[in-house]
């Protein structure tokens, strides 16, 4: 009798343990977002008039020293951000999501843009098998839940790499001339913690095309082939002329983003 009263106080004692330790992780969350909103806030009063390579100089090198990062697709437009980044550090880190769905021409431009910009530190995330195996074993998942296949090729692998904590800042290339939910985009953003710069939020397809010319940057090989946007190969479409610039990704589906930059990742999630 006295052994099973003392199991059942040992239980509630770990129930409580990991009530708190949640409750913990609970508040250094919602500090971190706290924080991370009042430093968006003074980073656009300080450098809310300024984009493109002299922004990121300045949070490279200063603002964020040793702790950002930048995502990239290695897509149609990825080689003038990469570009800016490698002219100012070309040891700032690269985060690559290999989806294990790309097109062959992609893996080819990774290789010829890192070797052509002098890129050194580019981090590859993919998948957790485990998480393959158990939820897209055949690789069809992206056909009969396109959301959660983004989730275990995209999201997850993306969460990993900046829930490590070794960054504070992330730059993305996003451009408000994408349209949809782009539209409205801001240089700088909190989410969840994170501080995102999108130094390229205001730039127009015209000055994309000319930073190519100027810095003489190699294209992508599918732009020529008609992909103004490219993602995983099952997901991407040429587009029509005339058609927004994100018209053939997902282009049969209600869907416009894969869900990495969806507010909500860094609290947990529920997919899949
Ligand atoms: S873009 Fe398509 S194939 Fe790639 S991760 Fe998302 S749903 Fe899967």
């Amino acid at each position: 009798m006295a052994r099973v009263s003392s199991n059942k106080d040992a239980t509630k004692v770990r129930e409580r343990a990991v009530r708190q330790a949640g409750a913990q992780l609970r508040n250094e969350h919602a500090t971190k977002v706290v924080e991370a909103e009042e430093r968006v806030r003074s980073l656009r009063a300080r450098y809310g008039g300024m984009d493109g390579e002299s922004l990121l100089e300045v949070l490279v090198r200063e603002e964020f020293y040793g702790e950002i990062a930048a995502t990239s697709s290695f897509g149609a437009e990825s080689a003038v951000l990469l570009d800016m980044i490698a002219s100012i550090d070309s040891a700032t880190p690269v985060i690559f999501l290999d989806t294990g769905k790309l097109f062959e021409e992609t893996y080819n431009y990774v290789s010829t843009l890192v070797s052509h910009l002098g890129l050194s530190c580019v981090q590859v995330e993919r998948p957790s098998p485990e998480r393959l195996l158990s939820l897209d074993p055949r690789g069809d998942l992206w056909r009969r839940d396109a959301d959660s296949c983004c989730h275990i090729r995209k999201v997850e692998p993306l969460l990993r790499a900046f829930g490590s904590g070794r960054y504070r800042a992330w730059i993305t290339g996003r451009k408000r001339y994408h349209g949809d939910l782009r539209l409205h985009l801001q240089t700088f953003e909190a989410v969840d913690g994170l501080i995102k710069v999108n130094p390229l939020a205001g730039w127009s397809l015209e000055r994309i095309r000319s930073r190519f010319e100027s810095r003489g940057l190699p294209l992508h090989p599918l732009v020529a082939q008609g992909y103004p946007s490219i993602g995983c190969h099952h997901c991407t479409h040429r587009a029509e002329a005339g058609d927004d610039p994100r018209a053939g990704r997902w282009a049969n589906m209600q869907k416009t983003e894969c869900g990495i930059h969806r507010a909500s990742w860094m609290a947990g999630s529920d997919k899949p």
